[in-house]
């Protein structure tokens, strides 16, 4: 048996066109055009690449991008005037600063500067809060996505058994609040959990944010489970021709073992194009409702 793969590729094509669709409606009917602000500090080239592609993809739905790129001795000071300017810049309705910051920099106390009503990743206190009880949110853009790919499936998740493994601030622990919300029952595993591979056993839904590139085997998943692989791992593949330069090539996985899962589980997303097309997507969908929510509009589906 070969599971059915969930496509976030496409699924987030889909979603960006949506977001398109209503950006042009914005400005057709209100005159209003979605913005939304990219803060990187420092040079770190995974970061690049990231806020590269938010940026592009931001001006393709139409929506304004704004790019602030920091040299890295930047001091805490400035970067919270910055923070403030963005909150009050009516053209502004979305505002990432893009995580990890530089070490001299408190990560908690940049993001909570943010205006909740702007925080399109959702990490501010306010947000985090709002999602924990039910409330109106900007909800974390990784999980949502997630969410999205799993009810898209299920229809309903009402009373699915759903298994999170790894309970960071930005994927695991809003990823287990979204699924409570399904009306799941959610345990959330990490480190210094015991059993975890017969605990993974029981998950009608797995939800793998660990870091550990192929950490969860095929026999830790339960015949017929959906398995959702948050995981971006870059590792080396010898079995690949070697670089002009000499050095061995590299290729990205998931933490799940991808060739042993797809043999059990009932349906899998892919590393690449799961889970992270979703994210950006997410980031864009978010910034539209952020607008709408500051102008007093419907906010889309
Ligand atoms: P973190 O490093 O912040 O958290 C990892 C979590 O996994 C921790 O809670 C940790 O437990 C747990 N963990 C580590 N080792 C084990 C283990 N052996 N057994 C069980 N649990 C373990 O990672 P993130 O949440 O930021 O990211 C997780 C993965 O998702 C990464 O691969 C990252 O690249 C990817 N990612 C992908 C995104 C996307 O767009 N698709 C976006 C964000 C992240 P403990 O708390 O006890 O230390």
């Amino acid at each position: 048996m070969s599971a059915t793969l969930l496509d976030g590729k496409a699924f987030a094509a889909t979603l960006r066109s949506k977001v398109s669709e209503h950006v042009s409606g914005l400005k057709e009917t209100h005159g209003i055009t979605p913005g939304l602000a990219v803060v990187l500090v420092g040079e770190d080239p995974a970061s690049e690449v990231y806020v590269r592609n938010k940026a592009r993809q931001t001006v393709e739905t139409g929506m304004q991008s704004f790019e602030h790129r920091l040299p890295a001795e930047t001091s805490e000071a400035d970067l919270l005037v910055l923070i403030d300017q963005l909150n009050t810049d009516p053209a502004v309705h979305g505002i990432l600063v893009q995580l990890p910051l530089p070490g001299h920099m408190n990560a908690d106390l940049v993001i909570n500067a943010i205006e909740p009503a702007k925080d399109v990743d959702g990490f501010h206190i306010s947000n985090v809060g709002l999602l924990g009880t039910g409330q109106k949110a900007m909800v974390p853009c990784t999980p949502l996505g997630c969410l999205m790919l799993l009810r898209d499936h299920f229809g309903s998740l009402s009373g699915l058994n759903a298994v999170v493994v790894g309970r960071s601030n930005i994927v695991g622990k809003p990823m287990a609040q979204l699924l409570l919300g399904d009306s799941c029952t959610v345990t959330i595993a990490h480190s210094r959990t015991k059993g975890i591979e017969a605990l993974c056993r029981s998950a009608d839904i797995l939800v793998a944010a660990v870091g550990r590139p192929e950490m969860i085997k095929g026999d830790w998943i339960k015949s017929g489970a959906t398995v959702i692989d948050v995981g971006i791992n870059r590792i080396d593949a010898p079995e690949k021709a070697l670089r002009e330069d000499g050095t061995v090539k590299t290729r990205l996985v998931g933490d799940v073992d991808f060739d042993s899962a797809v043999q059990i589980a009932g349906a899998i997303t892919p590393v690449p194009g799961g889970v992270g097309p979703m994210t950006i997507a997410c980031l864009l969908a978010n910034t539209v409702t952020a607008c709408c929510r500051a102008n007093g509009l419907p906010e889309p589906q």
